[in-house]
């Protein structure tokens, strides 16, 4: 196992009183899998992701985590006055770690996904799914083993979505790294992940756990999964998931 949680709480506690978050969260990611958590919005969702990365600590419970851990959110984060390659580096360039063979990766990186012409170029003129794209670059920049995504498709409109996360799922794959993208997005998580664990509404806990079998000829991506015979079963039976635990 890459990452193991057994037994997770948290709860914050605010001027109101205690609020319970997690409650009793098991989930595993196997190495060379994609895992998706699929809950509504305020399940505990972020919350989870941020207990993997230690920026908050859980009430009680274990986390293992074997790997480096690197994190890609909603928003791109890219900072508009430095160019597309200064963006990449800056994670390097915090840990204090811009060696010649880490340049000679990002320039690899850059040149394999497309980038290489827009290196110098400012964030503000490149579109919303290359933002994204280089959002992930930027994180694997650092050389993770593990990637943690949270909801990063769902600022785009659909159309772009739909290409974005195909983009973004092929290149997880071809880096060799595990990942676990969080989601309320049914189509998204199904298209994208091997094993699905569906989080009820708050306090959250992990009320089913699916392992996702398409019958694809060729090589598995998002927009390929969405035409599997499969595809209607596995949102159906998720749709009644998230609808249960709606009420
Ligand atoms: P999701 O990502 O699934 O939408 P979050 O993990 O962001 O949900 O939040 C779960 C719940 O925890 C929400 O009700 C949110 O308001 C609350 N919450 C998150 N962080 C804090 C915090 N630092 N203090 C108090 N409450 C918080
Ligand atoms: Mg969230």
């Amino acid at each position: 196992m890459v990452i193991e949680l057994k037994n997770l709480n948290k709860s914050f506690y605010t001027d109101e009183g205690e609020l319970k978050v997690l409650q009793n969260v098991n989930l595993a990611l196997e190495h060379g899998k994609i895992l998706g958590v699929l809950g509504p919005s305020g399940s505990g969702k972020s919350t989870l992701l941020n207990i993997l990365t230690n920026l908050i600590k859980p009430t009680s419970g274990t986390v293992e985590v074997n790997g480096k851990i690197g994190y890609m959110f909603q928003k791109d984060h890219l900072l508009e006055w430095r160019t597309i390659k200064d963006n990449i580096m800056i994670g390097l360039e915090i840990q204090k770690k811009i060696t010649p063979q880490a340049v000679e990766k990002i320039d690899r990186l850059l040149k394999t996904y497309g980038l290489w012409e827009f290196r110098n170029r400012y964030p503000r003129e490149l579109s919303g799914g290359m933002r994204q794209r280089v959002a992930l670059i930027r994180t694997l920049a650092t050389d993770p083993d593990i990637l943690l995504l949270d909801e990063p498709f769902s600022a785009l409109d659909y159309q772009t979505r739909l290409l974005v996360s195909d983009d973004i799922y092929k290149i997880i794959k071809q880096e060799g790294k595990d990942a676990i993208l969080v989601s309320h997005d049914i189509s998204e998580i199904i298209s994208v992940c091997d094993t699905i664990c569906v989080l009820s509404k708050r306090p959250a806990t992990v009320k089913a756990k699916y392992e996702i079998e398409l019958t694809i000829e060729g090589e598995r991506t998002p927009l390929v999964s969405r035409n599997a015979p499969e595809f209607k079963y596995y949102f159906d039976l998720l749709w009644k998931e998230l609808e249960m635990y709606a009420q």
